[in-house]
């Protein structure tokens, strides 16, 4: 099931991952990880272009034969987030924390590069390895195509360890997989007064309330049942004291679609509400919407090549979606790939916690799987 190959090299790509994990960076400040990064593909005898999008590296491993090029990508940021693990190699950067995996994808991807130059001869075709920047936001999947790293390149796959599978199960799905993640804010102007004479002022918070109850019908009432997505208020803001009804009020939240016709008509509806909900309360209710990662969409031919690869390593195979943003998305906005999940739930259940929490982990036996499942995809493109 895994070639001896890639158990020869999995503790040197746990060392690697142990120390990205103890060596945290957020997005844009990957300037370590990415040195070692180069430093190691160097190794390999790859060359390497670096500083693309201020931190992303790319390299490519040219088969011997002629054929399509086929994109691999990690992503290499770590989280604003205290850890709180009692792991032996937990962050020694304060506040900074591997709290999604992304320090596996690094590692495992390099794994991956190494055993990949040794499979030259027989490989028809181009490997091309990007490793980015910044997934957690602003986005570093934009910028690196902005750079042009996807010139040449005929399919995209990624790969995210997932702590909500069991370790070794894999979900691929054709078709939508996460969500477009976009997020608006709402300023309500009133007219602000004393607490004890409402009737001389406009309340900014009554309308606030008013319009934040008014679009939980959003999704049940203006969407079709049959799609998906989420409206979800997260922040809210207004008022100083006890005895004073404010001036002002705001809040904001996300939007989370899948198709681009649904996100269009929430954001219409949204535009309507807002400020009429908020006239017929004395006040006055503006609106202001940023787009951000778009919804990522697997294409169907590269979903094939993982589902292959996880049936000949006899893996638990499904398939999932999540209203989740990742900026993998953009790629795939490009070029046909797929992005897939491989569970990494750790055995005991008592360590299981969500993505981007402080106690977050991974369980390592998944590194040799997720790298012969590159391999395998690999093998499946590029033959
Ligand atoms: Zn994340
Ligand atoms: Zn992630």
């Amino acid at each position: 099931m895994i070639r001896p190959e890639v158990e020869a090299l999995t503790q040197t790509v746990i060392d690697l991952r142990r120390d990205f994990h103890r060596h945290p960076e957020l997005g844009f400040q990957e300037f370590r990880t990415s040195a070692k990064v180069a430093e190691f593909l160097k190794q390999c005898g790859l060359e390497t272009t670096e500083g693309i999008a201020v931190t992303g590296v790319t390299a490519e491993i040219r088969g011997d034969h002629p054929g399509p090029t086929l994109m691999l990508r990690a992503d290499m940021d770590a989280l604003p987030v205290a850890e709180e693990t009692d792991l032996e190699f937990a962050s020694l950067e304060a506040g900074k924390m591997h709290a999604c995996g992304h320090d596996l994808h690094t590692a495992i991807l390099l794994g991956t590069a190494r055993i990949l130059m040794d499979m030259k001869p027989r490989l028809k075709g181009t490997v091309k390895l990007v490793f980015q920047p910044a997934e957690e936001g602003p986005g570093g999947a934009d910028p690196m195509i902005q750079a042009g790293v996807l010139q040449g390149v005929d399919y995209a796959l990624g790969l995210h360890l997932w702590s909500d599978l069991p370790c070794g199960h894999v979900a691929v799905t054709p078709g939508p997989v996460m969500a477009a993640a976009d997020t608006f804010r709402v300023k309500i102007h009133g007219k602000g007064g004393h607490a004890a004479y409402p009737h001389e002022s406009a309340d900014p918070i009554v309308a606030a309330s008013a319009l934040i109850m008014a679009l939980q019908t959003l999704v049940s009432r203006n969407t079709s049942p049959f799609d998906s997505a989420v409206v979800s208020v997260t922040q809210i803001n207004g008022g100083t004291a006890d005895n004073i009804i404010p001036e002002r009020a705001e809040f904001s939240g996300t939007i989370r679609t899948f198709q681009p016709a649904t996100k269009a008509a929430l954001l219409a509806r949204l535009e309507e509400m807002v400020p009429s909900l908020c006239k017929s309360y004395g006040t006055v209710g503006t609106f202001e919407f940023s787009e951000g990662y778009p919804a990522l969409i697997n294409n169907p031919l590269p979903c094939q090549w993982v589902q292959r690869a996880a049936e000949e390593m006899r893996l638990p195979l499904s398939t999932q979606a999540t209203m989740g943003g990742e900026d993998m998305a953009y790629y795939l906005q490009k070029v046909p790939g797929a992005f897939f999940f491989l569970g990494a739930a750790p055995d005991q259940p008592e360590r299981v916690f969500p993505h981007h929490h402080p106690k977050f982990q991974l369980d390592e036996r998944a590194v040799p799987l997720a790298m012969e499942l590159f391999l395998r995809c690999v093998e499946n493109c590029l033959k």
